[in-house]
């Protein structure tokens, strides 16, 4: 059975106290309730190493968003993957759209990022997904193939399957906007075929594939549904306890 995630993405969202908070919040409301997935939860760099003394021995698990493209040495203001897996760190957010647009992260790069998180066993949340004009030209499918073929594709399968991907159509990113049921399962199911036709099909259904994009209490469980998703990266709706907890719980 392939993991159930929900993961959340802070952005540049929360103070320090603000975060300590939140994950401090979470953790009381899920107190005592059956919860059938794993929980991520992906603040700022800066807030790790604290977070990381509240989530120790706990259900939520901690990531990181972004991680350099470079293993070490003159690199001013990056964070290597080494870095984050020594304040506990277990997972890492890589090739957000975000990043990809106003950070000017290629596949290349993010090729390079991918393997020295995998060398710090980190696990990738690898992002892909289209663009509003690529989804109107109806090549959602090629573009986000290449995305998974020039990052992913020189990975092992032992490697491969290490990766959590997460489908985010960047038009459903923050735009209150969300793909359809419909779309999202299309596009998961094609990533997944994508993945065996690689890997095989037994790596493939190892692969946890989750969705991204305006992802809320009123249609997480509509989204969770379908057999290829396997659960959300949450961004706004992440950003507090009431709006994340109906997310978490639509895997009842
Ligand atoms: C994201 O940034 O990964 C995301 C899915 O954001 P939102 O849920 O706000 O659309």
């Amino acid at each position: 059975m392939r993991e159930k995630i929900v993961a959340s993405n802070w952005k540049m969202n929360k103070t320090l106290y603000e975060g300590l908070n939140l994950v401090r919040d979470l953790q009381m409301a899920m107190n005592g309730k059956t919860i059938n997935c794993n929980i991520i939860v992906c603040p700022p760099f800066i807030h790790l190493a604290s977070l990381a003394t509240l989530t120790f021995s706990g259900i939520v698990r901690l990531g990181a968003q972004n991680c350099s493209d470079k293993a070490s040495g003159a690199y001013t203001g990056e964070v290597s993957a080494a870095m984050l897996a020594s304040v506990g760190i277990h997972y890492v957010i890589l090739g957000h759209s975000e990043r990809r647009a106003y950070y000017g992260e290629t596949n290349a790069m993010l090729k390079e990022k991918v393997k020295l998180a995998l060398n710090h066993v980190l696990q990738p949340i690898f992002c892909i997904g289209e663009v509003l004009a690529e989804r109107e030209a109806g090549i959602q499918k090629e573009v986000v193939e290449k995305q998974i073929r020039e990052s992913l594709f020189d990975l092992s399968a032992k490697e491969f399957g290490n990766i959590v991907l997460a489908y985010e159509p960047v038009w459903a990113i923050g735009t209150g906007k969300t793909a359809t049921s419909e779309q999202a399962q299309e596009m998961h199911a094609f990533i997944r075929a994508t993945i065996a036709d690689k890997y095989g099909s037994a790596v493939a259904e190892e692969t946890s594939i989750l969705y991204g994009g305006s992802c809320n209490a009123g249609n997480a469980k509509e989204l969770f549904t379908n057999p290829d998703v396997d659960g959300g990266l949450i961004g706004g709706a992440s950003l507090a306890v009431e709006t994340l907890l109906p997310i978490i719980e639509a895997f009842s």
